[in-house]
This record gives C-alpha cells, structure tokens and sequence, in this order.
C-alpha cells in the first residue's frame, strides 16, 4: 500500500489506488524490474552511484545531488559525451544507438538534458517514463533497435493503460505527419523490417522532448547554478513545488483547461476509471466537438496537468524542429481496424489556434527560454478541420475526395498507432 502510493504521487497520477479496476479505482503505473542495469559507459566520473541512484521507488532513496548532480549543475552546454556519462543500459546496443542519436539530434533537446540526472534505456521499460524521486527519464527501447537481432530483444508487452475505456462508443486517435505524410512509422515488432538511424531521429526526438518537459517541468535549466547540492533531487522538486516554481503550476494559473466532460473521460482513459453511463451514451461527434472547443493540444492533455504541460511543448517543438503537424480525431468504437473507419471529428494543427498556441508557448518559453516563437507561430497553417465521414486512412485533403479515394485504395492498410509514453 505504503509502495504504491508514494509511486502514484511520483507520477501524479490523479487516482492511485492498490485496488482493482471500479468507479473509485483507478490503476497505477508499476516501476519495471530494473535490477539488471548498468552504466553504458565505464569508470566515468558518476559510474559507481548511477545506478543506485536511478533504480529506486521512494522519494526517501533519492539521491543528494552532491552524489549525483543534475547535468546542467555541472555543465552549461552539455556534449553528447558528457551526457553519455549518465546512460544506463540493459543491453549494450541502446547505448551505442542513444549515442548516434544524439550526435544527430537538435542542439535545444542536448540543453534539455541540463535537468535530468541520468537516462535509462531497457528492454523490459514500456511506458517510457520521468521518475520525480531521481530525476531520470526511464526510455523504451523499441525507439531505438535497427535491426533484427536488437529488435528480438525489446519486450513486446502491450501498455497497461491499453485496454482503458474500452467501453466508450469511440476510440482517440492521433498522429504525426510532414506534408501530409507520416512523420515517422512504428514497425512490427514481429517482423523481419530493418530500418536506418535517420528513421527513428523524429520518433525519439518525440518521446525525449515529452519525459525532458517533465523534467524541465520544475527545474528549469537558465537557473541551475543557483542550486544547492545538500539536499536530494526529490527535495529540491517539493521546494519548487511548493514555492509555485513549476511550469505545470504556472500554466495552470496562466490558462486552465476548461472542459469537465473531457477531466472526466480522461479519468476513466487514462487512469483506468470505469465509464459512466453518461459516457457511454455520448456519441463520437459530441466527444470530438467538446474537445475541440477547449485549449488543449492532444487528448492525453487530460490526464494530468503535468501531461498538459509536456504535450504542450512536445507539440510545439516537434512543428518547430521538424515541420510536424498533430492530427487529433474521433473515430466509432470497432473492433477490427481498417481504412474503412470513417473519422467522426478531427482536426489538424490545433497548435494555430491562438488560445492553444498561446498555452504551449507559454510553457516553451520557460523550458527554452529565447526561442524566436513569434515566427513560428506566424508561420503555422490554419487549423484544418478533417471532414466528418472522411477514411481514417486519408492524409492528404488536397486533392478531390474521388482522388483521395482512389489513392487510398491502392495503398496498403497501415495500422498506425503511437508507441504509449507516460
Ligand atoms: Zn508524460
């Protein structure tokens, strides 16, 4: 009892109970076994603490930073071998790829790096996740395998939110694309696909830049040098807190979320709640429309404030590094996928909305302060509203809806879904 609830607090999850699924149980994340990790990089100057400083699960093993410091608290502009020296691994493969990823990746996710303690890859971690007692990002390792043999040791077990509000009339969908294409694909773990270094750059920028946004949430990295490294990271972060120093707290006041209906389903989709009959009974189109008519970027922007927060900037760097537009929709409960799913609401980059942009810039500007945001915003598309009954397959809007028909049938069903990040 004592154990998960210090975990639900860790993770904010809003209803954190030991119990089993019901109206007033929610079901909380468990930490993975991660007892078989090492430090990817040998007798570097943190090696013999790293691990017993990421591997923990109470706030009272948190680690004084005068034992592990923040990366930022010693370095201003972090390099790719200086943050190497935080990596934990469970096989050597993810270290060797997290170290080519980053000698590719944007100099603003490096900075980012400044508030994380350490960086842990494995092969059993699904979720990826931010851990408040040790200031870690803990990463899923099906981000990173190019081949078979790295592949066959990723896990393949499915998330444990996967079989949430299963009972709602509508499934949640989302994804990423570039000029009307895929930003990046999620190959079968099941199959014999190969894939180069520069297809998985965008996919892991993704789920890096959102568990940096919960770390950057509360320490922010412009004012590292002021911190005092007689105290643990789990203490520093309650005085953050309680001093209103997070960026989730300050968004909050700037900019709430509005939307009951939409707390609510966020409860039951994302934190295992059962479903009301009200929910039940609300049909695809009324869901899609509610949300549309609130501030927020992504449907996951209901689980938490803090899951607000990281989407918010996620959202925007992702357009801002790469070009990538968010497609948000509503599609009726099925239970075989195809592209004959009709979309029953959606639309495409919400983030030029001015009341939603106005929120994601206000948090990106305090994780990455002196970014140009004025030009980006200026230069973003205008919101498309996907059309009701369109093929949930349908990316391109451009031509005529004979053409896209005609296109979409010659084009294999893809089963497009985001790898689940916490
Ligand atoms: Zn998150």
């Amino acid at each position: 009892m004592k154990f998960l609830s210090w975990i639900c607090f860790a993770l904010m999850l809003a209803s954190c109970t030991s119990g089993g699924k019901g109206p007033d149980k929610g079901v909380s994340f468990a930490l993975p076994d991660l007892s078989g990790i090492y430090p990817y990089v040998e007798n570097s100057a943190y090696s013999t603490q790293l691990k017993s400083c990421a591997n923990i699960s109470t706030g009272a093993a948190s680690c004084q930073l005068s034992k592990l410091p923040l990366i930022g608290m010693e370095f201003d502009q972090p390099t790719v071998e200086q943050i190497m020296q935080r990596v934990l691994v469970s096989h050597d493969w993810m270290g060797l790829r997290f170290q080519e990823y980053l000698n590719e990746a944007p100099p603003e996710i490096l900075t980012l790096f400044k508030a994380t303690s350490a960086i842990v890859i494995a092969s059993n971690i699904r979720p990826s996740f931010f851990l408040s007692y040790s200031g870690a990002i803990y990463l899923d390792s099906y981000f990173f395998w190019l081949n078979n043999e790295e592949k066959a040791t990723v896990t393949k077990s499915s998330d444990y939110r996967s079989s949430f509000g299963q009972y709602l009339p509508f499934k949640l969908r989302t994804r990423n694309l570039i000029n009307n294409e895929f930003a990046y694909t999620y190959p079968s773990l099941n199959g014999n696909e190969e894939r180069p270094l520069e297809d998985i750059i965008i996919s892991t920028s993704r789920v890096i830049l959102h568990e940096l946004a919960h770390a950057n949430d509360c320490v922010q990295t412009q004012n590292m040098v002021n911190i005092s490294d007689d105290q643990s990271y789990y203490s520093l972060l309650n005085s953050q807190k309680s001093d209103g120093q997070c960026a989730y707290q300050k968004l909050t006041d700037f900019s709430p979320l509005n939307s009951d209906i939409w707390k609510s389903l966020g409860r039951v989709l994302f934190h295992g709640f059962e479903e009301t009959a009200d929910q039940i009974s609300m049909s695809p189109r009324s869901a899609g429309e509610t949300f549309g008519a609130d501030d927020a970027l992504d449907f996951y922007s209901y689980s938490t404030e803090r899951e607000d927060t990281a989407i918010s900037f996620e959202v925007l760097m992702l357009k801002k590094l790469f070009n990538v537009d968010l497609d948000v929709y509503v599609v009726p409960s099925y239970t075989v996928d195809s592209c004959d799913i009709q979309v029953s609401w959606g639309e495409r980059g919400r983030l030029a909305k001015p009341s939603v942009y106005a929120r994601a810039e206000f948090v990106s500007d305090m994780m990455l302060p002196g970014m140009d945001l004025d030009t980006l915003y200026q230069s973003l598309p205008a919101t498309f509203d996907i059309p009701e009954g369109s093929s949930s397959c349908t990316r391109d809007f451009s031509q005529t809806a004979s053409a896209a028909m005609k296109v979409m049938k010659s084009e294999p069903f893809y089963p497009y879904e985001e790898i689940p990040i916490l």
